[in-house]
């Protein structure tokens, strides 16, 4: 199922058919062609489970298969940037570079954004566009803080006598580019598969709050990174995937509610309290929103 509500800024939920016919506010919130390109980005004739669904967590894609859920238009702007994005790339291939392709295996299907001659002279280079934040750049460059004396003491109040110590950013920290790695890598065994070999792959991201002073404190002092992504063995992949695939058979067969995701596909909660669609259904989901408003 997709989503079929839109969450008005008050809270009220409503149809989304509704809310395009007319709303019932005074004014909409936003301009009525951005509601019906986010109700189509939402709304995707896809009926089999994609790479980025099997990616994330088994509970939260067979909620969102299976569940009338609804969304906040104005949560949800950041994708509509990401399809701008793609467009504009989409119109630019000139007919040498092959682009926004769906590709379909047994298990999955997925669209790669860019393959051909993207970077250099070489041909067969995968890239896949991302439209992300300064905090994911920072840590999938591998970016992070660390705390060094200065050498000072402090000579006055509560902390009399102990170390100075200032903030500095590293950059050799494990990168963290584990979904885009295993999206990349799953887009290379589609393109393989139908006869086109991959060489390289690469991530190029563009930093939706580049310029502002918190990418700086990340160490994010450009608009855009090409982040190189290696090579996952076929086997692993495979493997992966196809565990992913059948476990969301299984509940959907069974109609049963998937375990509740891994941390990792939680991002360690902050998915389910903010930004997972199924969380409304879920009791997990649930739960926390009921201990944050506890306060
Ligand atoms: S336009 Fe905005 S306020 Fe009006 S019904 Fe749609 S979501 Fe709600
Ligand atoms: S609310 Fe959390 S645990 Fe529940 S489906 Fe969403 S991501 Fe998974």
């Amino acid at each position: 199922m997709s989503a079929t509500q839109f969450i008005c800024p008050d809270g009220q939920h409503i149809p989304i058919l509704q809310c395009l016919t007319a709303c019932p506010k005074q004014t909409r919130c936003m301009f009525l062609p951005t509601l019906r390109a986010i109700a189509k980005s939402v709304n995707r004739p896809i009926t089999e489970p994609t790479v980025t669904e099997l990616i994330a967590g088994v509970r939260e894609t067979y909620l969102k298969k299976t569940m009338p859920y609804a969304v906040s238009p104005q949560r949800i702007l950041y994708a509509l940037q990401g399809q701008a994005v793609h467009t504009m790339h989409e119109r630019c291939t000139q007919g040498e570079i092959l682009s926004e392709i769906r590709l379909k295996d047994q298990i999955t299907s997925g669209q790669f954004d860019l393959y051909g001659k993207i970077l250099d002279t070489e041909e067969c280079v995968l890239g896949d566009l991302k439209v992300t934040s300064s905090y994911k750049l920072m840590k999938a460059l591998g970016i992070y803080k660390q705390k060094i004396p200065t050498g000072e003491i402090y000579k006055t109040g509560s902390r009399k006598g102990q170390l100075k110590y200032k903030t500095i950013l590293c950059h050799d920290g494990v990168r963290h580019v584990w979904d885009w790695a295993v999206q990349l890598n799953y887009y290379r065994m589609l393109l393989e598969q139908a006869g086109f070999p991959v060489h390289r792959m690469y991530i190029q991201a563009l930093c939706r709050d580049s310029g502002l002073r918190i990418a700086a404190e990340r160490g994010i002092d450009q608009p855009l990174y090409i982040i190189p992504i290696y090579k996952i063995s076929n086997r692993w992949i495979n493997r992966y995937f196809s565990r992913k695939a059948a476990l969301l058979q299984q509940a959907k067969d069974a109609n049963i509610l998937p375990p509740v995701c891994s941390s990792r596909e939680r991002w360690q909660n902050q998915k389910c309290l903010d930004y997972c669609d199924g969380r409304e259904f879920c009791s997990y989901g649930r739960k926390l929103q009921q201990f944050r408003k506890a306060g």
